[in-house]
């Protein structure tokens, strides 16, 4: 099998990593890729796995390639090409290719789509409106006391959420997105939802157009400071399992959405082929989806890859062909610990360039993995090239273990400026 894969994150070199391992693989592309996914090889065949200079959301180009290449399975990593349509062009020439079309995209592509399914079809959320207009919102903010999430409809970097305390608050976040369209087009409707609280968990499922198969629970951390303090970033760390439910609850909590998810897009004619992952709060009133993605999470990829037993190749055939039904997913029951190394300054404005040492030191360390982000080759050198540089991940017994040894690979790996949470899955620890 030849595969490409789109992206060039942390989550791409852990899928680059996972299928390089299937049997079936005899060719991989990575299209751009990073430092990190050009070093792996084949188990199969010991070929290098090959970066394309191609963006990710070059669609024409991305195709093109898939052509002359023979490529048999394309594999899209991030939400933007998806929501350009990048699954429906290439079904259009009959290229084989992985992720949600664009209509099933919708789920994170629009946050007003997403809100009024849930609600359709009795999914449990937090309470919320739609809004164009900006008056409407302030009213709907008060009767929630303006203790709310202000929300761009579109994709915004992962930046388009303001969550608010009080009406000040609100009316401010009403104004930036709506009035002053700080998220540009992508603000021109936000959904309001009531702040919820509780304990925030990642849920992914693996979905063919029928089943969803529900993977072990991860916990991301997304503010850039420890103690979940500072700004909102892409995900400063990882781990799983997150130890907040029991493996019945979680399968109750998976059934509560995903059984009025599928029954809502077969009803809506939504051919949902990909991973849907929900952002979930566990509140005192039960579980509620604060969101839907519809690709893998990052870092949560990262924990995820280095626990799954079975063939990624396979799977994701299956969840391409609709015979996910017939499939077991498999576990380590090891729990694996992702720890992001970002640039200074991110998630604001950061240098580039910054050479890294320590990487081959890391390299052979047993059970630890350290997955590429913002990585280039610069001569003999790899530099840093983005704001998360590295996902540090080790696997062990027990999460305490899987921890230390997360950050024992963190200690040997330096570039100027690094800076890195030091209380990755300390919630679950305490
Ligand atoms: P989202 O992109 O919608 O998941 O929002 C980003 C982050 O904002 C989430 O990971 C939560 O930490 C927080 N958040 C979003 N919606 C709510 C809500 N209704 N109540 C409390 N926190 C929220």
């Amino acid at each position: 099998m030849r595969i490409l894969v789109i992206g060039s994150g942390g989550r791409e070199h852990a899928l680059v990593w996972k299928l390089a391992q299937s049997p079936h693989v005899t060719q991989m592309w990575c299209a751009p890729g990073n430092a990190g996914i050009r070093q792996e090889r084949l188990a199969r065949n010991n070929a290098p796995v090959q970066c394309v200079n191609l963006g990710a959301e070059d669609l024409p180009g991305l195709k093109s390639f898939a052509r002359e290449q023979r490529v048999d399975l394309t594999v899209v990593g991030p939400d933007n090409p998806l929501a350009l349509g990048m699954v429906d062009l290439f079904q259009q020439d009959r290229l084989r290719i992985w992720g949600p079309n664009r209509k099933a995209a919708q789920f994170e592509a629009s946050k007003v789509f997403s809100q009024r399914f849930m609600e359709r079809h009795g999914i449990p959320t937090a309470r919320a409106g739609t809004f164009a207009d900006a008056a409407d919102a302030s009213r709907f903010a008060a009767s929630l006391g303006g203790r709310c999430a202000v929300k761009a409809d579109g994709l915004a970097l992962g930046k388009g959420v303001l969550i608010c305390r009080d009406m000040a608050q609100a009316n401010q976040a009403i104004q930036e997105v709506l009035v002053q369209k700080a998220f540009g087009g992508a603000g021109a409707n936000i959904v309001i939802q009531e702040l919820l609280e509780g304990m925030e968990i990642s849920l992914h499922a693996l979905c063919d157009g029928k089943t969803a198969k529900l993977f072990p629970t991860a916990q991301d951390h997304k503010r850039a400071l420890d103690g979940d303090l500072g700004l909102n970033s892409g995900g400063m760390g990882a781990y799983s399992p997150a130890p907040f439910l029991s493996a019945k609850e979680l399968a109750a909590v998976g059934d509560s959405i995903l059984e009025p998810w599928l029954r809502g897009c077969v009803a809506e004619g939504i051919d949902f082929h990909g991973i849907l992952y929900p952002g979930v709060m566990l509140t005192q009133t039960g579980p509620k989806v604060l969101e839907f993605n519809a690709r893998f999470g990052d870092p949560e990829t990262q924990v995820y890859l280095t626990r799954l037993e079975n063939d990624l190749a396979e799977l994701l055939s299956a969840s391409i062909d609709g015979t996910l039904g017939k499939m077991d997913l498999r576990w380590n029951p090891m729990p694996s610990v992702c720890v992001v190394m970002a640039s200074a300054g991110y998630p604001g404005g950061y240098a580039k360039g910054k050479p890294i040492s320590g990487l081959d030191e890391a390299a052979r360390l047993p059970n630890t993995k350290v997955f590429h982000a913002g990585t280039v080759r610069a001569g003999d050198q790899t530099v840093t090239s983005g704001g998360r540089v590295l996902g540090v991940t080790a696997w062990a017994r027990d999460l305490r273990a899987a921890r230390d040894a997360a950050y024992a690979a963190v200690k040997l790996i330096r570039f100027e400026g690094a800076h890195f949470r030091r209380d990755i899955a300390a919630k679950a620890l305490r």
